[in-house]
């Protein structure tokens, strides 16, 4: 709550985050402004702990590791998902309330069920029963008004789990659009990265995946000869013949600029292959009409790397393997398919037996 020490109390957070960009020679952009001062307040423990361990490592912290910082531990999508944490806990409260309240209004309107039977029974007793009877009645009375509040505060309830529904779908509808690459419609990179987080995590526990990394041939060609606008239609056109050609919990991704990765649960290396060349071949079978003039601009071709999971691996260690075999392909005349049990990249790939 705002009070009235939160101005010396921000301005001391905002001093000490300045100070840390200075001395590590820190641009300030407002995410690292945001990192330092998160650090000063002390509010995130996981992220403090990570500093000083840098700090202890080094006296100084690199804009790398500071970005590796950020998206660790302050990322807008992880604050989406404590929202949203916090939002599901709200709506699962309102709901035990609103049956409770309703609970209430039950055995209340069991109450004046009674009254009413008691009164009419009164009534009948004669004059002698007339001041109790007037007694019941306004038990009664405010026995209705009571059912009615509460009535109205089932009513204010509902209209509150109305809204914070909303608000989830909002924050659902702002984190998926957190995680799509716009120009193509696939998930994004970051999205990429959660996934083969996960993946890991599963590799560890018996099911394995395999990932493709996936490149344009002769790209910038492509883009010198007949423009950008043209080029990301291209685009679009290859992300279209990944989205036709996986399934299920298969991944397909938008890696960079024209480079994509696919991840495969529970794939072997030869499924992954085979699901490679199908792409290979679905991206050179399209004929490329440029759109505003119909004229025929030839094909387009992709080199593709596949690497699987192997104990011991980081995202990175298997993305770098795939890496290597997809430019394998590239030497080896592009257009093609190499995976890492493949012998032309066994010099470059040491294959490790679990
Ligand atoms: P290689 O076969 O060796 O992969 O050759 P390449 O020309 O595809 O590779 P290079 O990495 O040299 O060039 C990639 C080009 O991709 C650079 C740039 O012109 C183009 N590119 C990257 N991102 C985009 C994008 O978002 N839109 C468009 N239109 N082009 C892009
Ligand atoms: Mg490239
Ligand atoms: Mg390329």
């Amino acid at each position: 709550m705002p009070g009235l020490n939160d101005f010396d109390r921000t301005i001391a957070f905002s001093d000490a985050a300045i100070h840390r960009l200075r001395s590590h020679k820190h641009p300030a952009y407002p995410r690292n402004y945001e990192l330092w001062y998160t650090y000063a307040t002390g509010y995130n423990a996981a992220l403090n702990r990570a500093i000083n361990q840098a700090l202890e490592r080094e006296a100084t912290i690199s804009e790398a590791e500071l970005d590796l910082l950020y998206e660790t531990y302050l990322s807008p999508l992880r604050l989406s998902e404590r929202v949203d944490h916090i939002g599901a806990r709200i709506l699962a409260e309102i709901a035990e309330v609103t049956d409770l309240l309703k609970n209430a209004r039950e055995s209340s309107n069991d109450y004046a069920t009674s009254l009413e039977s008691i009164s009419t029974e009164v009534a009948g007793q004669g004059e002698a029963s007339q001041a109790l009877g007037n007694l019941v009645r306004r038990l009664l009375t405010e026995t209705g008004a009571m059912v009615s509040r509460t009535r109205d505060l089932e009513r204010q309830l509902a209209t509150t789990q109305d809204e914070m529904q909303e608000l989830h779908n909002t924050l659902e509808a702002i984190r998926a659009e957190s995680l799509t690459d716009p120009l193509t419609g696939l998930a994004n990179r970051k999205f990429l990265q959660g996934t083969l987080e996960r993946s890991l995590a599963d590799a560890a526990t018996g099911q394995i995946f395999s990932i493709l990394i996936i490149d344009i041939d002769h790209f910038k060609t492509f883009n010198d000869n007949y423009g950008h606008l043209t080029g990301d239609q291209v685009l679009r056109l290859v992300a279209l013949a990944l989205k036709q050609n996986v399934k299920g919990q298969d991944l397909a991704a938008r890696f960079g600029g024209e480079e994509f990765a696919i991840v495969l649960p529970e794939t072997p290396i030869s499924g992954a292959a085979a699901v490679a060349e199908r792409i290979r071949r679905a991206v050179m079978a399209k004929d490329l009409v440029k759109r505003s003039t119909g004229e025929h601009l030839g094909r387009v071709t992709v080199s593709i790397g596949v690497a699987t999971w192997r104990v011991g691996d980081s995202a990175q260690t298997i993305i770098d393997r795939a890496d290597r075999c997809m430019y394998g392909a590239k030497r080896n005349g592009r257009n093609l398919v190499i995976s890492e049990d493949d012998p032309s990249v066994a010099d470059v790939a040491p294959v490790r037996v679990a």
